[in-house]
């Protein structure tokens, strides 16, 4: 085994986890740092300082770097696009790193980097034909077909929250649409619908809070007891069974691998699986199964493969 190891850095847009892995996927150390809402350019600078923060203890220095960030990514040309539809630039940013730190530096999206720790350390050991969706505070999917992860002419596959939920509630979405999957099944999603729907089950007992979100764990638990909570747990699972088998029809996976705060605590996954189609279902031979890496570390270990290269 290598001594070498490599550097990630998971940004999800209000923090920051550095870290870095051994060749066999262990996570050897991390720092947390934490920001708020910031622009493009004000994450550059977040992130340098940060690892300036980071190296100052640092040796000796990992073989690479790899950065995993919310928004659109050119992983080949090492190019941050956007980190939303507000909030655009195109930050050469891994050739900045590298210059700046004197070792290689790679980039990706943070869905396909998690995708890429799965592929690595997680289900890919089992399957080469798998798709990685993360259920968080938004949605998105890394595809993975023989072994390759599928990126796209503008480097944005992936971006499955943005497919119809197949449930017409009439709710618009930022992207244009209405009823799209990240609207009724994400973080995001039941925070809207459950202020949305709250009116309309005038006994519920859920909290809906002026200054802060809705608080996804309460909606889950209360579900059996709750009518809103029952409503909306009932949309999210339909919604994403449906997403999950149109994503079937497209790629043909064996394995569906589930990630993401939002089905993390593993809630959520038998409410989906009873609306699953078993013909739709019947090639997924290894079946709809939560991630096995720890999910706190997904990111980072997805950051750190990005460094690897792969
Ligand atoms: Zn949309």
């Amino acid at each position: 085994m290598s001594n070498e190891t490599f550097l990630g850095l998971d940004f999800g847009g209000t923090k920051l986890l550095i870290g870095e892995i051994d060749s066999e996927g262990s996570v050897l150390r991390t720092k947390k740092y934490h920001s708020g809402y910031m622009e493009q350019d004000q994450a550059l600078n977040f992130i340098t300082q940060s690892l300036d923060d980071y190296f100052e203890n640092e040796k000796p220095k990992p073989a690479a770097m790899g950065l995993g960030v919310v928004g659109r990514v050119d992983n080949k040309q090492g190019i941050w696009f956007e980190m939303d539809g507000l909030r655009k630039g195109e930050l050469p940013i891994a050739g900045m790193l590298s210059r700046r730190y004197g070792i290689p530096c790679f980039i990706d999206n943070d869905v396909r980097s998690a995708a890429r720790a799965e592929l690595r350390f997680g289900y890919g050991k089992r399957s080469q034909h798998f798709i990685y969706i993360n259920v968080g505070t938004g949605i998105a999917a890394g595809t993975v077909s023989d072994g390759q992860i599928l990126t796209g002419g503008h480097c944005n596959a992936g971006e499955v929250g943005h497919t119809h939920s197949g449930i017409n509630a009439g709710i618009d979405c930022i992207c244009g649409r209405k009823d799209c999957v990240e609207m009724l099944a994400s973080g995001k999603g039941l925070d809207f619908c459950a202020r949305l729907y709250a009116p309309r089950f005038p006994d519920t007992a859920l909290k809906i809070p002026n200054d802060e979100k809705v608080s996804v764990l309460d909606i889950f638990t209360m579900a059996d007891t709750d009518e809103l909570c029952k409503f909306l747990v009932n949309q999210a699972a339909e919604t994403l069974a449906n997403l999950l088998m149109n994503m079937v029809r497209v790629s043909d996976p064996d394995t569906i691998v589930l990630g993401g705060g939002v089905v993390s605590d593993g809630i959520l996954l038998p409410k989906i699986k009873e609306k699953l189609n078993s013909h739709t279902m019947r090639y997924v031979t290894n079946g709809v199964v939560l991630t096995e890496l720890k999910a706190e570390h997904i990111g980072l270990i997805g950051a750190c493969t990005v460094a690897m290269n792969l």
